[in-house]
């Protein structure tokens, strides 16, 4: 910190994102990247979008925003993009909550909520999920009026445990919080989760918001490209941030890269039926192996292992050229994060994993 950083933020603690290390080839299965590649059409139309790169682009994303309206059913009002869901939870955030409206997410969950929350000044409100992960609907009734919250944040599956809840469910805590916004951060839904986008098509709860990306089921990671699907009241409410920060939040080539990976509908259920495969395969020879490993809906797995600490098994793993994410919490210390590469990948994984535990 210079002596010019603003004391409010002394205390502020960055998000930490995965490694990405630039200087040797990995397994890399620390990020809940995709194995394969983004969908075949989306290199041509980023090529073509280049030549337009000296225009600004579409401050709407209009295109994009017509051709994921028509993908989920909804009106092209419904959608928001953004630069990765990152940005949208961010904007979701700074317009609900503020010093006096807290936002509300459980303990275990996305490490970003609680950054954004000290960032901008918002109290929150912290829930523990029950001993075997799973999270309780009930105990998030009602947080509008006793705890003031202006926003809770689900990330439905969730990470880093992979556990998912039924979409009703989280229509139930939105209509039990009225005076507050509920917002399901579905990043890992393609994989097995059960989507909200049906509320925003019937309207009902109005106080839901979707937030999807293009990072995990999409292979585009890279790209930084997310869509808020919700009803347009919240929506609008989003732009207004928006305009304030960052009106030309999604460039030329990603919004092209977009429309192209959304039309892939073959090569997009092709690629997440590959990863359930390779999914299912690899929590069995886990479990074969003596590791308690969670049910996961999405594209990486949570295991532990009575031989050795989570701390441990990363470096190890490490060290052959493996990577996996740990993190180094109360809760969370036993555990590992072990994103479903491709096949090949999780033979190597296998490999340098039974060398370990030898
Ligand atoms: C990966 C992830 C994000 C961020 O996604 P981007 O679109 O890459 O910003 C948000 N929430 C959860 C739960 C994630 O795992």
């Amino acid at each position: 910190m210079s002596r010019y950083f603003t004391a409010e933020l002394e205390r502020l603690e960055p998000y930490t994102p995965g490694e990405q290390p630039q200087d040797q080839q990995y397994i890399k299965l620390n990020t809940n990247e995709s194995p394969y590649p983004p969908a075949p059409g989306v290199i041509q139309v980023v090529a073509a979008a280049s030549e337009a790169l000296r225009l600004y682009p579409d401050p709407e994303n209009g295109r994009l925003a017509k051709a994921a309206a028509l993908y989920h059913g909804v009106e092209p009002d419904n959608i928001l993009c953004g630069n990765g869901s990152d940005e949208n939870l961010m904007l979701a955030i700074r317009a609900f909550c503020g010093a006096g409206r807290g936002l509300a997410f459980a303990d275990v969950t996305y490490g970003f909520y609680p950054v954004w929350c000290d960032l901008f000044g918002i109290p929150q409100k912290v829930l523990p999920l029950k001993e075997d992960f799973t999270l309780d609907p009930a105990d998030y009734y009602g947080l509008d009026e006793k705890e003031k919250v202006g926003a809770i944040v689900i990330a439905n599956p969730n990470a880093p445990t992979g556990l998912t809840l039924p979409a009703d469910a989280l229509a139930g805590i939105a209509r039990r919080n009225p005076g507050a916004v509920v917002i399901v951060d579905e990043a890992y839904v393609d994989f097995g989760g059960e989507s909200c986008v049906r509320f925003v098509r019937e309207g009902t709860p109005e106080n839901l918001l979707v937030v999807q990306t293009f990072s995990k089921s999409r292979s585009m990671a890279g790209a930084r490209l997310g869509l808020c699907i919700g009803p347009k009241a919240l929506i609008d409410d989003l732009k207004r941030i928006k305009y304030s920060m960052n009106p030309y939040n999604v460039d030329r080539m990603t919004e092209a890269a977009g429309i192209a990976a959304l039309a892939d509908r073959a090569y997009f259920d092709k690629n997440c039926a590959a990863i359930r495969d390779t999914r299912a395969k690899t929590t069995d020879t886990l479990r074969k192996m003596g590791f308690t490993v969670l049910d996961s809906s999405t594209n990486f797995v949570f295991a532990k292992t009575p031989k050795m600490p989570g701390g441990e098994l990363y470096k190890a793993l490490k060290q052959r050229g493996v990577l996996v994410r740990h993190f180094a919490t109360p809760r969370l210390q036993d555990w590992v994060r072990i994103t479903i590469g491709s096949p090949e990948q999780m033979q190597g994984f296998f490999a340098a994993l039974r060398e370990i535990l030898a």
